[in-house]
């Protein structure tokens, strides 16, 4: 029987955070927007050949964008699917400052079609600027089956598609917020958050205050609301009845381009994130320049490019893991739903419900879990997911942790 959870689990705590020894997990979350070819070719060629870093990338099936008519889709290039990972969409493409081609349902239709015959899964959905078929970025109505008017009248939605959303085989959804705290999937004292949300301290005390007396006299639930714990994904139940994850991604709105990007990736950022430890969901849109620099020959600055060399060297020394968004989310998943049992010497993969129906080695495949092991040595384990026995070939790191790896 599998859960239908309402709330995130929380780690079992024999289980380090992430696979021994790294203390952080940087992911890139790019929006395809603004991309023109020659960019493409050469961000495919620096960030995923020359320097390496083993991201997946988003597309959009489609841009009808008239103010962006080089902008690069999946229909005009249909080769960009497969020079290097993808695991996110762009929503159903761009239909913005589209003319007279809207958006409705029967593309989403046509599009998950498309996208079974070129074996594409996207896990990962990402609402594009005010796309009417979004499902949280200013506007939920991708994800309302009906309208109903004031009068009590009801009409089927013909920019709803969140069922083939999930049939196309997403199952995070970002939730339209951008955070700037550094490193999430670590408790963070309210003070911290405050003061890394707003960047002043008198703010943030105050803030605090607000938020404290606010709890006590149960009043500014909409100002308490505003800040949500510091996890990186969470349950959603949409209108229809579905669940899915959400996440919010890090960096900040003006920062989310090729050049901020440099910021955002800043070593010594980077090297704080791996101090503190964490997840961080970068958010950016690679395709993008400022518009003072569109005359540049050169796509990435150096000064971008040198951030991502530093993450390259950071992660071969294993401090930080790189890796496709829907691999970070899948893991952190997963680890949620282990439960280990020191004393029988069990460590067991259940299914979440969301994400997962069942979890065997198939479901595994890639992942790597390291656990604090007690004087339990590797094969004394006996490790089960809900199709039975698993068989993971189990590393002993030191006298204190093992790890688990679910070879490819
Ligand atoms: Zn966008």
């Amino acid at each position: 029987m599998v859960p239908h959870p309402t709330r995130a689990r929380t780690k079992d705590p024999a289980l380090r955070s992430y696979p021994f020894p790294y203390t952080a997990w940087l992911v890139l979350s790019n929006d395809p927007d603004n991309t023109l070819y020659a960019d493409w070719q050469e961000l495919d060629r620096v960030i995923w050949n020359e320097i390496g870093l083993p991201f997946a990338d988003s597309l959009f099936f489609r841009s009808y964008n008239k103010n962006l008519p080089d902008q690069v889709d999946l229909f005009g290039h249909p080769e960009i699917l497969n020079k290097h990972p993808h695991d996110t969409i762009h929503t159903w493409g761009d239909y913005l400052f589209g003319g007279s081609r809207g958006f409705e349902r029967d593309d989403a239709v046509r599009l998950v079609d498309q996208a079974k015959t070129l074996h594409f899964k996207p896990r990962v959905w990402v609402d594009h600027s005010t796309f009417a078929g979004n499902l949280l970025h200013h506007h939920p109505y991708g994800s309302m089956p009906e309208i109903n008017d004031a009068s009590g009248h009801k009409y089927p939605n013909p920019l709803y598609s969140l069922d083939l959303i999930q049939e196309i085989g997403v199952r995070y959804i970002w939730d339209g917020t951008i955070i700037p705290t550094l490193g999430q999937d670590r408790p963070l004292p309210w003070l911290t958050y405050h003061l890394e949300r707003t960047g002043s301290r008198k703010q943030a005390v105050v803030n605090l205050a607000k938020h404290k007396v606010g709890e006590v006299m149960g009043v500014g639930a909409g100002f308490r609301a505003q800040f949500k714990d510091n996890a990186a994904y969470r349950p959603h139940r949409f209108p229809d009845g579905r669940m899915f994850y959400t996440f919010q991604r890090h960096g900040q709105w003006q920062k989310a381009d090729i050049d901020g990007l440099g910021d955002i990736l800043a070593p010594s950022r980077i090297d704080r994130l791996i101090a503190t430890g964490g997840v961080c969901i970068a958010y950016t849109h690679l395709g993008k320049r400022p518009a003072g620099r569109m005359g540049d020959r050169q796509h990435i600055p150096n000064r971008t490019r040198q951030g991502l060399q530093h993450l390259r060297e950071r992660h071969i020394e294993r401090k930080v893991m790189l890796s496709p968004l829907s691999h970070l989310l899948d893991y952190l998943v997963l680890r949620d739903n282990i439960t280990v049992d020191l004393k029988n010497k069990g460590i067991l993969f259940h299914a979440d419900g969301i994400a997962f129906s069942s979890v065997d080695q198939k479901t595994l495949a890639g992942h790597t879990f390291s656990i604090r092991s007690q004087g339990i040595t590797p094969e004394q384990w006996v490790v089960k997911g809900t199709e039975g026995r698993l068989t993971p070939r189990i590393e002993q790191n030191d006298s204190r942790c093992a790890t688990l790896h679910f070879d490819l």
